[in-house]
């Protein structure tokens, strides 16, 4: 009697035991991988304070990469998530208040790559603000092969053209692969002490493919971008998405800070937009000439 009602709690306990393994195995397998810590990614290394570029644009990323706010009269667009690594959620969050604008206000999420630096932070944030969120479908489907049920909700998709409205701001979206399948990137304008200023955002500006095809895509979108007439600002994803030897995201923000009255905006730089797009049309015509 006694063996037998201990073997049935040995087993009731096998069992249950099991049972947690097996809940524990799923929850890890169904989970994401974790995210590789590395020396771009660790917030104790690249927490930055956020600042503000323009009237309407504010930088509340890390030192590595990028995330921006842009302000209209009818509320906050967030372009980009950061990473899904513990208290970069936070630290985001952290950065919209620092600049003084209040996370609630978000109407609009743009995610502008399916790479984890970009979206990664947004299921978390979704928990916390509530906003609607887009990508292209083909950086949407990648997001879903990366993270499956734990990918962040979609609630629009981007198409080349679209414009999306919100208050007295409009930006033009265009998709414009070779770094992910569905990049995005943004025309938007900006403001210097009133002063309007057109600025343009390519999502991934550097081209990740050796599929001639792409890379011919690639460089036609560039090729388009250039025929924009007006352009006059760049806003980068990176730190250094910028034309070699004119200074990174924190060099600009360092000049800006130190600007006198009457210097010119150190974002405004239509000429270097111009040879920005040049030096990637020749790095991807270089590539194309070695690919198989
Ligand atoms: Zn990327």
């Amino acid at each position: 009697m006694y063996k037998d009602d201990f073997m049935t709690r040995c087993s009731a306990g096998l069992i249950s035991l099991l049972t947690v393994l097996l809940c524990l195995a799923h929850t890890v397998s169904a989970q994401p991988p974790p995210a590789r810590i590395s020396r771009g990614n660790d917030l104790s290394l690249m927490a930055r304070e956020p600042f503000r570029i323009f009237d309407n644009l504010y930088f509340v990323g890390i030192g590595e990469v990028g995330s921006y706010v842009i302000q209209t009269s009818d509320g906050l667009i967030l372009i980009d998530t950061l990473w899904d690594l513990p208290g970069y959620t936070d630290y985001l969050l952290g950065n919209i208040r620092k600049v003084g604008l209040d996370p609630m206000d978000i109407e609009y999420v743009l995610i502008l790559q399916g790479h984890r630096d970009h979206f990664g932070g947004a299921a978390a944030l979704q928990e916390r603000i509530d906003a609607r969120f887009g990508t292209a479908e083909e950086d949407r489907k990648l997001m879903v092969e990366a993270f499956g049920e734990y990918a962040p909700r979609i609630d629009f998709i981007i198409e080349d053209g679209d414009t999306l409205n919100l208050g007295d701001t409009t930006l033009h979206l265009q998709v414009t692969p070779g770094h992910t399948p569905g990049t995005t990137s943004l025309r938007f304008p900006v403001y210097d002490a009133g002063m309007a200023y057109q600025a343009y955002f390519h999502g991934g500006p550097s081209v990740r493919s050796d599929d001639p095809a792409v890379i011919e895509h690639y460089i036609a979108d560039l090729e388009r971008i250039k025929r924009i007439p007006d352009i006059e600002v760049q806003i980068g994803g990176h730190y250094d998405s910028y034309l070699s030897g004119t200074g990174d995201l924190f060099d600009r923000a360092a000049r800006l800070a130190a600007r006198q009255p009457g210097e010119l905006h150190p974002w405004v730089q239509p000429e270097e937009f111009q040879a920005f797009l040049d030096e990637r049309i020749a790095i991807a015509r270089a590539a194309l000439q070695k690919a198989p």
